[in-house]
């Protein structure tokens, strides 16, 4: 059962963020609920995109609104991607990580196929923004943050950025 009265957003260095997370099992009024709670949070802070660990839950699911619209926000349960096309560099930023926006590699095109919330299979093909996206919320579901995409150099770059929110944000850990 999750707490979603008390779920609310998780900053680096949480360590829920650098856990693999786990499948969905049950499609119930609380996962519903979840689920919006998290388009709130995602809308709240004008992201356009929020993975579960992120309102602190380890499970298999997020979602995407390119608008930063609950109207228009997607959910993706259980995932799987099929990264396509070309891999190119762009800035991304994470809500979890606020104020650092550093180059990661992805594919320019993805398949996605996931479940929604009566536990349908779903494919979908996205391109461009919405299958970085994809990608970077993916991530967030094996453990993996912006931290992790960092090189040495970026690293270097967003040093004092990182400290200050370890500084900030690591007593809750
Ligand atoms: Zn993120």
């Amino acid at each position: 059962m999750i707490d979603v009265e008390n779920c609310q957003l998780v900053y680096y260095p949480a360590s829920i963020l650098n856990r693999r997370t786990e499948k969905v099992e049950v499609f119930d009024d609380n996962l519903r609920q979840f689920v919006e709670r998290l388009i709130s949070i995602m809308a709240q802070h004008r992201g356009i995109g929020l993975a579960a660990p992120q309102a602190g839950v380890a499970l298999r699911l997020f979602v995407v609104s390119l608008e930063v619209s609950p109207e228009t926000a997607k959910v993706y349960i259980n995932p799987s991607l099929t990264p396509k096309g070309a891999v190119e560099s762009l800035d991304e930023g994470c809500l979890s990580l606020p104020g650092i926006y550093t180059g990661v590699k992805r594919y320019t095109d993805c398949e996605i196929s996931s479940q929604d919330l009566q536990g349908n299979t779903v494919t979908e093909s996205t391109e461009g923004l919405y299958a970085r996206c994809v990608q970077h919320e993916f991530d967030h579901l094996e453990g993996i943050t912006l931290v992790h995409r960092m090189d040495a150099a970026a690293k270097m770059v967003h040093r004092r950025q990182l400290k200050k929110l370890e500084e900030e944000y690591g007593s809750r850990v």
